[in-house]
């Protein structure tokens, strides 16, 4: 079947997104329905390959789909992305066998996947994380903490990086695994935080956990570099759910500043109110664009590993812009807990913190500036 991405999405802003947005922010969790409605939109198959049963979108189609999404629910937006990204590391790091086993489901959104690198200890630093998988035989034995693992209440299987040598090591001896929840894998209480609520965060506790070796994802000790760069591609979409922010909060204040009237006349005609917003809008062009182009260079094989940093950082830092200046054109309504624009600020601030801090960003940029000039 042809996939038209803008019905598939259009439909499910409209019948799914519109109807969860509010509750899963509030109630911190979103419901078994809700993965049920999405699932009959086919939204955990985006951009998974047609031969496992997804849609085999385009990147810059997903960059899309993300960006719709988010301009309702950034929370919705970020589990899908966050299953898409597990996904993309089974698809391609994966074993055949492992591949068969995990994306028919994953792609139905009868199994849904999560990823738990952070740690206690490792956060912005990965090199240093602890969790050991010690080999047994044909099998591994997981034993450790994550922390911050989105889609961990509802996640079937869970994309780890494990320590399978010494810590001095750092980096040359950590390996990917794809774990299932029915290995033993006990998730903790869901994490109370501002932002990007009811996406299933929480600690992963692997106590003794056993893998076969088929779930090994690439080679052991093998797997920093491709968690790095699965990570480092991922700040594309997730630019795109920042962007997406954006827009939703420049949306609502532009309709409101249209309509709410002071000293006779609507608050759009002072030039301190439409300005900043008319700043907003060039912004959101202008990474849009960014966005866009990186991903066709994705498409096109091509490394996009910097400008997906560039356009992650830039898409964080005009979603916490926009949405406070969204707020502020609301007045008091802006500030209640229920309206969208406050709702889309805590998103915003967290999305300068998950998939990689603006800062560790900058470092990224930092580094290829000196790389160009020496
Ligand atoms: C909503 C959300 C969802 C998340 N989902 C997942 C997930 O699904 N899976 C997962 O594995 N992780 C997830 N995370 C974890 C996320 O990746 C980490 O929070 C992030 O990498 C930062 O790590 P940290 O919180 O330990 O902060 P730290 O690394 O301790 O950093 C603290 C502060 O110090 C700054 N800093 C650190 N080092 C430097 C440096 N060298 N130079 C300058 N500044 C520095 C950081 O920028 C930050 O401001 C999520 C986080 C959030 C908020």
């Amino acid at each position: 079947m042809e996939c038209d991405a803008s019905t598939i999405v259009s439909g499910f802003v409209e019948k799914v997104v519109s109807r969860y947005a509010e509750s899963i922010d509030r109630d911190n969790v979103a419901p078994p329905e809700f993965f049920r409605d999405a699932a009959g939109h086919g939204v955990f198959g985006l951009p998974i390959p047609r031969e496992y049963g997804g849609w085999g979108l385009p990147f810059s189609d997903f960059m899309d789909a993300l960006r719709l999404i988010a301009r309702e629910s950034p929370s919705i937006a970020h589990i899908i992305f966050v299953h898409s990204m597990s996904a993309y590391f089974v698809e391609k790091f994966g074993s055949e066998e492992a591949r068969e086993e995990i994306l028919p489901g994953a792609a139905r959104g009868e199994r849904i996947l999560a990823l738990a690198f952070t740690e206690p200890g490792a956060g912005s630093d990965l090199a240093s994380i602890e969790t050991r998988a010690e080999k047994r035989g044909d099998t591994y034995v997981l034993e450790g903490e994550k922390l911050f693992t989105t889609n961990a209440l509802y996640a079937d299987t869970f994309i780890v990086l494990a320590r399978t040598g010494p810590l001095e090591a750092r980096h040359k001896a950590l390996t990917l695994f794809a774990l299932d929840k029915a290995e033993g894998v006990e998730v903790g209480e869901p994490l109370d935080l501002m932002g990007f609520r009811g996406t299933g965060l929480a600690r992963v506790l692997l106590k003794g956990v056993e893998v076969p070796s088929s779930r090994v994802l690439g080679r052991e000790n093998e797997g920093f570099k491709p968690a790095v760069v699965g990570l480092g591609v991922g700040r594309l979409p997730f630019a795109s759910i920042a962007l997406g922010i954006a827009e939703g909060a420049l949306e609502e204040a532009v309709r409101w500043a249209l309509e709410r009237k002071s000293f006779g006349r609507p608050i759009f005609e002072n030039q301190a109110v439409s300005f900043p917003l008319a700043e907003v809008a060039a912004e959101v062009e202008a990474v849009k664009a960014l966005i866009r182009r990186t991903a066709e260079l994705h498409d096109k094989g091509e490394n996009i590993l910097l400008h997906a940093s560039i356009a992650k950082f830039l898409a964080a830092r005009l979603a916490v812009k926009a949405t406070r200046i969204a707020v502020q054109v609301m007045g008091g309504r802006g500030l209640l807990t229920a309206s969208k624009v406050s709702r889309l600020y805590r998103d915003a601030k967290a999305a300068e913190i998950a998939e990689g801090t603006n800062e560790v960003q900058l470092m990224i940029i930092a580094r290829d500036l000196a790389k160009r000039v020496r």
